[in-house]
């Protein structure tokens, strides 16, 4: 087909005639489907299932030291654990807290204790006039959240298929001591599912911040999650805190992980990476905060996985479910809206979401169409601080939870909103 823009106003409005008819036609079906939030489909739960099976009143309910895990104690996490965890995020265990059930959970605490307390000894932000954190977009909605809720001011910096602008994040962060944060989503990021490049895990490392206290939140939710077996097909990311110790800023990151998307999201584990120095101020806070985290929970995830090419494995598992989903939606997009000039989309090697972007000033025409039809999408602008994308054009697509026929058909509805709020708009042009 012609693309739209080269299509005169006859053509158009034939075109808008022929989708008028079949949007009719799909909305009269009354669907009710859903690709807004990236939550794994029950069959990925069921992945996961024998991990209730690894305790019971029988079990030997002790860590490898010995330690009742059915008690109060052990902060950091039991040793075992932090072996996993630190695997996982490759890093060293001794470098590495085990927290509770919520990565995010954890982002929010840090940024709520610097907020009131300070970070390694500096004045607590909220006694400072002005604090101000990056947000590559688009980006993790819950991220700006965060900030917003503490009314840090966000300023957007674009991404690229290697990361964010390096250029404009080292001289805001160089320059300017307001700055104290930046939210990364350094692999298989969400929503576009880019992977930072080496040359930008470098930079990162290289910064040399205005502000003592400033510090990359490098949340890693999606390290391992790959969508293809070959290792050809897998993004590969750099490591920063060893880079950071290299460049001679040890503190600079902290890293952020958890296991939402390999076994249960919300009764998995999460932790942070980070330097002693920092781990020590995490941990001032942490014990006036709990007397020890859900060590059972800890015990059950180590033995049901033993190692990490275990785990790796079970990560295959879930590709093999997610990887035709996603190629789904990809193949339909490319046959549906494919040379017609009125969208461009991601294609990931894994992660959980498509970034797709329309014609400037259509996204929420096209969220609300199809919704309209019954098709949940997230939220139009949620991409972007303050729920503002400033050309109204990024929408996330998440196809993990519906069901593959499910989502072809969501994927249809969602092409014919596109179609009808483009040809909408070269109308009025
Ligand atoms: N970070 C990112 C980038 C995510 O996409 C998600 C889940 N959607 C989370 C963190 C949440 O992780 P958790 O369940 O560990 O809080």
């Amino acid at each position: 087909m012609k693309a739209y823009n080269e299509m005169g106003s006859e053509e158009l409005k034939a075109e808008k005639e022929a989708l008028e008819k079949q949007f009719a036609g799909v909305k009269a079906k009354g669907l009710k489907l859903d690709m807004s939030r990236g939550k794994p489909s029950k069959a990925q739960l069921e992945l996961s299932n024998e991990l209730m099976d690894v305790l019971n009143s029988d079990s030997y309910f002790c860590d490898e030291t010995g330690t009742d895990c059915r008690n109060y104690g052990v902060m950091g996490g039991i040793p075992e654990a932090k072996k996993l965890m630190g695997a996982m995020s490759e890093v060293n265990p001794e470098d590495m807290i085990i927290y509770g059930n919520s990565s995010l959970n954890v982002m929010f605490d840090t940024v709520s204790r610097s907020m009131t307390h300070g970070v390694c000894g500096n004045t607590p932000w909220c006694k400072l006039d002005k604090v101000k954190f990056l947000c590559p977009v688009p980006g993790y909605d819950r991220h700006f959240r965060i900030t917003e809720y503490f009314g840090i001011e966000m300023i957007n910096i674009p991404m690229t298929e290697n990361g964010p602008d390096m250029d404009l994040v080292e001289q805001y962060v160089n320059n300017d001591a307001s700055v104290k944060g930046i939210w990364c989503v350094p692999k298989y990021s969400n929503p576009q599912g880019y992977t930072y490049s080496e040359e930008t895990v470098k930079r990162f490392a290289n910064l040399t911040p205005a502000a003592d206290d400033f510090r990359i939140f490098w949340d890693n939710a999606y390290s391992i999650h790959h969508l293809y077996d070959e290792p050809e097909k897998q993004d590969y990311l750099l490591e920063i805190l060893n880079e950071c110790r290299k460049s001679g800023h040890p503190d600079m990151v902290y890293k952020f992980i958890s296991t939402s998307k390999v076994t249960f999201p919300g009764s998995g584990l999460a932790a942070v990476a980070a330097s002693q120095k920092n781990l020590e101020d995490f941990k001032k806070h942490l014990t006036v905060q709990t007397i020890g985290h859900d060590k059972l929970n800890q015990l059950r995830h180590v033995r049901y996985f033993g190692n990490m090419a275990n785990m790796h494995a079970h990560m295959s598992r879930h590709a093999e479910i997610l990887r035709p989903k996603f190629e789904t939606v990809e193949n339909t997009l490319e046959n549906e809206l494919g040379g017609l000039g009125i969208g461009t989309w991601t294609t990931p090697r894994g992660g959980y979401f498509i970034s797709f972007d329309s014609m400037d000033g259509c996204a929420k025409a096209i969220v609300a169409k199809a919704q309209e039809a019954g098709v949940k999408m997230t939220e139009a602008g949620a991409t972007f601080p303050y729920g503002m994308d400033p050309r109204d054009s990024n929408i996330r697509i998440a196809p993990s939870f519906p069901t593959l026929s499910d989502l072809k058909l969501a994927t249809e509805i969602f092409i014919l909103s596109v179609k009808l709020v483009s040809v909408d708009k070269l109308l009025a042009e």
